[in-house]
């Protein structure tokens, strides 16, 4: 990747760590647990780990944390790697798993009980949850703490022989029930699990807990900064007690940084899947979701997602980024790539009373104001033409400067027209303009002196092309809705608009672009996972929410 990030404390650190030992290895993972698909945060999280590592041309490993069975699929697992390729990451020959070692997971766990730093406890959970004490109060041992090593080893071989049942014992670290961190009070590290697992089958019915493998896969693998976000400050002091006490040969360093979290959308699998499993939305793919998947198929570029995640930076502080950051950089990039072309969203006909009906002019447009090697295309020009319903005001105050009755306008590439004549149907709603058109005005010719303030967007009824269309916004009312409780009722009812639009026919061919600006109404894509041909707006030209987020975001 070529994007030099700026020097965050994160690399800050690195940095100074190859300073005082050149001889230093950058090995970073990322570490998805594969039970839902990626998200915005995760993307963040992708781009920090590659990037610090590709920078210094060190390697970053893809590792699935698939220790709880119960919850993880191979459905997740493929989808994670489609994501992860599609934002332009490469983890090489570096896809691993932590079930890849649970052999060694295993033996360590049985190193700590010889050492008596690990026992076998019988209690129930709920006995268990008792000697655990809280924030405010110490835990108290267990009645099976000092068990001897024979009897914890002889338990624990039980367990792996699937003796017991889900629950009846769990391996714990001998650590301090009385620790102010109760991540240090005797944590679980094996657990009972009689399920089925993804990769290994049938082979295990004990399985690691997050933090033993997590911790131990970081050194197995030779990791050398294990990047995390901020929830695991309080795991830290056992991520080292775990690499301390295994005496693993390397010694990764956990470092921690603040969560990605954006306003007016989610990103945590957990409240994702419930909007899924609800029928909110339509899956995980859904474009309004920041989901990679939703991202991809609404059209977001790859490009900008990373320009995003450079942009929003790394830091301790947590907080909530407004939507339109991600918005502008999507903006940004697809202002310089994408074409040029025109379509009618919501469409009103127009007549041209002066113009040969039998006459069809092929007009030269523009595929980029900036870019004219991007060439032109023709624009078919005739007596009927759709203009957009809201460029027409029946009453339009003084300062509307498209069309009114007796008012004057140009057609984009095309001539001055004026209105001469507003038709109704009976419930009074305005079915069609009659014009006139001013032929001394055509564009490009310099023969006519007359300018007007307005141009418009045009398309011609004869030479359109039918298109469905989905506007999205917005997807809560709320910026922050994922402190809000009844999550249904902080949804925005207008986030999915259908429409029929009409577009130039040249976007009716085998070479049209497939993701294109159409003139003052933003930027479209075909939607790749529809079989029939649907158009999604990637987003608007401009941020209309910019004022409002800004106000509800200092309140
Ligand atoms: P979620 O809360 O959505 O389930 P998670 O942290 O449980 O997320 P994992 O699959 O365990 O999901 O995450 C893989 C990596 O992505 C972790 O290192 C995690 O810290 C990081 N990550 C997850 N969410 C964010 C976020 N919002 N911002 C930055 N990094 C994130
Ligand atoms: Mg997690």
């Amino acid at each position: 990747m070529s994007d030099i990030s700026p020097k965050d404390f994160i690399r800050q650190i690195i940095d100074q760590d190859l300073l005082d030992d050149p001889s230093c290895k950058v090995v970073t993972r990322f570490p998805p647990e594969p039970n839902g698909y990626l998200h915005l945060g995760h993307a963040k999280s992708i781009c920090l780990n590659f990037s610090v590592a590709d920078e210094r041309k060190g390697i970053t490993y893809l590792r699935f944390d698939d220790t709880n069975p119960i919850k993880e699929d191979a459905v997740f697992a493929e989808s994670i790697k489609k994501d992860v390729q599609w934002l332009g990451f490469d983890w090489q020959d570096k896809l691993t798993h932590a079930s890849d070692y649970f052999d060694e997971l295993h033996q360590a766990a049985i190193n700590l009980i010889k050492k008596d730093l690990a026992y076998v406890d019988s209690s129930s959970p709920d006995e268990l949850k008792s000697y655990r004490g809280s924030l405010t109060k110490s835990g108290i041992n267990s009645p099976y703490r000092d068990r001897s090593i024979e009897e914890n080893l002889d338990l624990f071989a039980r367990m792996k022989n699937g003796e017991f049942s889900d629950g009846e014992m769990i391996l714990r670290a001998k650590i301090d029930m009385k620790s102010p961190n109760m991540n240090l009070r005797d944590p679980a590290i094996y657990r009972i699990r009689h399920h089925q697992h993804q990769r290994t089958g049938n082979a295990w019915c004990i399985y690691p807990m997050y933090d033993f493998a997590h911790a131990l896969s970081d050194a197995f693998e030779g990791i050398t900064y294990s990047l995390c976000t901020l929830e695991f400050e309080d795991h830290r002091p056992l991520y080292n007690w775990f690499i301390d006490n295994v005496k693993t040969e390397h010694q990764p360093r956990q470092i921690e940084f603040s969560r990605l979290n954006l306003a007016y959308s989610l990103t945590s699998k957990r409240k994702l899947k419930d909007l899924i499993d609800k029928k909110i939305v339509n899956g995980w793919d859904d474009p309004r979701l920041v989901t990679i998947a939703g991202m991809r198929r609404r059209g977001y570029p790859p490009v900008a997602i990373r320009d995003f995640c450079q942009r929003v930076g790394v830091t301790k502080k947590d907080n909530l980024i407004e939507m339109g950051v991600l918005e502008n950089c999507v903006r940004e990039y697809l202002g310089d790539t994408a074409q040029r072309r025109m379509g009618v969203l919501k469409p009103l006909k127009i007549t041209l009373s002066n113009y040969d009906k039998n006459q069809i002019e092929n007009l030269d447009a523009q595929n980029h104001p900036n870019f004219p090697d991007l060439g032109t295309r023709k624009m078919p020009f005739c007596n009927e033409l759709y203009i957009e319903q809201s460029d027409f005001l029946e009453e339009a105050p003084k300062k509307f400067f498209r069309l009114k009755p007796g008012g004057e306008v140009r057609l984009r590439y095309a001539y001055i027209i004026r209105c001469e004549k507003v038709i109704k149907n009976s419930d009074g709603k305005v079915t069609e303009l009659i014009c006139s058109y001013d032929p001394d005005t055509k564009s490009g010719t310099g023969t006519s002196e007359k300018k007007v303030k307005g141009t418009i967007h045009w398309v011609s009824v004869r030479h359109s092309l039918d298109a469905k269309i989905r506007l999205y916004d917005r997807l809560f009312k709320l910026p922050n809705p994922s402190n809000c409780e009844d999550i249904e009722s902080s949804i925005n009812p207008n986030s999915l608009e259908t429409l029929q639009a009409k577009l130039e026919i040249s976007l009716d061919s085998e070479d049209a672009p497939a993701v294109f600006q159409l003139e003052r109404n933003g930027y479209f894509c075909i939607d790749k996972e529809e079989k029939e041909t649907k158009y999604n707006r990637i987003v608007t030209l401009r941020d209309s929410w910019a004022k409002i987020e800004k106000q509800a975001l200092s309140q």
